[in-house]
């Protein structure tokens, strides 16, 4: 079977949507398409639509010309030869993201052509009782809902992720993450405290701060308040460009660090973990530069004692690569997930419920061939941008 035709396409829910409210910014997608019928399907988060376009397509174009032509074997082995024709150019950046996303496309057929799903391939359910939830079994993927507001800091903040966090409990969802950001300490632990106790002692509550400290005193002032709410972890307290302060506040509070939305590759991972003591890696199966880096990333943070929680502020095209590794690895208590219900917008609802379904809060493992996510047809007429 050889590789015969990418294809790029762009949706989203219009030009004036804002992602930081729930809508879907445009959003590229890559296709791979091979000469026995096969195709696989990606998303690439967070590029720039065009540079997509403009690097994924026939011989003339970057990915083009690597992959054009190619027999489709594992896909471990067309992950190397990308990569190798990155050494001599930037390596991160966008780059490795369209990588990671034609990777995630090529596991999509790789498990399509030997019939199993991707899981199965690397290397079976490896989830036990040990590190998935109490309440739940080894066969299903705990998402977590994160929360955002249509404003920042203060009472609107408060009551409108409450109110979203709440309703999604009803829904039977069983963790959640609230965004405090551009807030102030104060309120960081307001929206905490007031989440808890509406949510009740049992639900999973994790607190993201989105880059808001350059200091690490305020950052651990905040945490010896939010330690007496229980939460499960503490995202990007400060930005990412250095694993110090992370190391030193983590020697201090008992509430585990995570980082990863924008990671790429292994090695910034490994940097994070072992210099910055961070207990939770969330790469993105795109971003962090496909299924096959996403692997190698569990292997890594599991000889460390740090755990995966795959990050997904995107759509359910992604999330379903998410759920691929969740069902996989023996580390990933929850996989992140832009719950539709609490947001406005269309596209994001229609992607939601194409993919795998959540019942009672969790997602069974999926049974279909490759990632096995089918873009419903009659979408892209409507929400096609580019
Ligand atoms: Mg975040």
């Amino acid at each position: 079977m050889k590789i015969t035709r990418l294809e790029t396409f762009v949706i989203g829910d219009g030009p004036e949507i804002d992602p930081d409210k729930g809508g879907v910014e445009p959003l590229a997608c890559v296709r791979i398409h091979t000469d026995e019928g096969l195709s696989g399907l990606s998303e690439v988060f967070r590029v720039p639509p065009a540079v997509v376009q403009g690097t994924v397509g026939g011989l003339e174009t970057h990915f083009g010309r690597l992959l054009l032509g190619q027999e489709m074997t594992h896909p471990e082995r067309l992950w190397q030869h990308m990569w190798d024709a990155l050494i001599h150019t930037n390596r991160r950046g966008w780059e490795i993201i369209i990588l990671g996303a034609l990777d995630v496309a090529a596991w999509d057929i790789y498990g399509q052509m030997l019939g199993q799903p991707v899981w199965q391939l690397l290397g079976g359910a490896q989830r036990g009782p040990f590190q998935t939830p109490a309440e739940t079994s080894s066969t299903e993927v705990v998402p977590y809902c994160t929360i955002v507001s249509d404003v920042w800091g203060g009472e609107s903040m408060f009551q409108q992720q409450v109110a979203r966090a709440v309703r999604l409990a009803e829904l039977g969802y069983r963790a959640f993450k609230v965004e405090p950001m551009k807030s102030s300490p104060h309120d960081v632990v307001e929206l905490a405290r007031r989440t808890r106790a509406e949510i009740g002692p049992e639900l999973t509550l994790m607190v993201d701060v989105g880059y808001l400290f350059n200091d690490v005193p305020t950052a651990l002032r905040i945490c010896r308040e939010l330690e007496k709410l229980d939460i499960y972890f503490f995202e990007t307290p400060f930005p990412v460009d250095s694993p110090e302060p992370y190391a030193r506040l983590a020697a201090q509070t008992s509430i585990p660090l995570a980082m990863g939305e924008h990671a790429v590759t292994r090695w910034e991972f490994l940097d994070m973990i072992d210099r910055g003591r961070i207990s939770v890696a969330q790469p993105y199966m795109s971003t962090c530069g496909g299924l096959t880096e996403a692997k190698r990333i569990v292997d890594l943070a599991l000889a460390r004692g740090a755990l995966v929680c795959p990050g997904n502020w995107s759509t359910q095209i992604l999330g379903a690569a998410s759920v691929h590794l969740a069902a996989y690895s023996p580390i990933t208590p929850f996989v992140e997930f832009a719950a539709a219900e609490v947001f406005d917008s269309p596209l994001r609802k229609e992607l939601q419920a194409a993919g795998f379904p959540v019942r009672s809060g969790a997602i069974s493992l999926p049974d279909r061939p490759g990632i096995g996510y089918e873009l419903p047809v009659d979408l892209m007429r409507r929400f096609r941008v580019g």
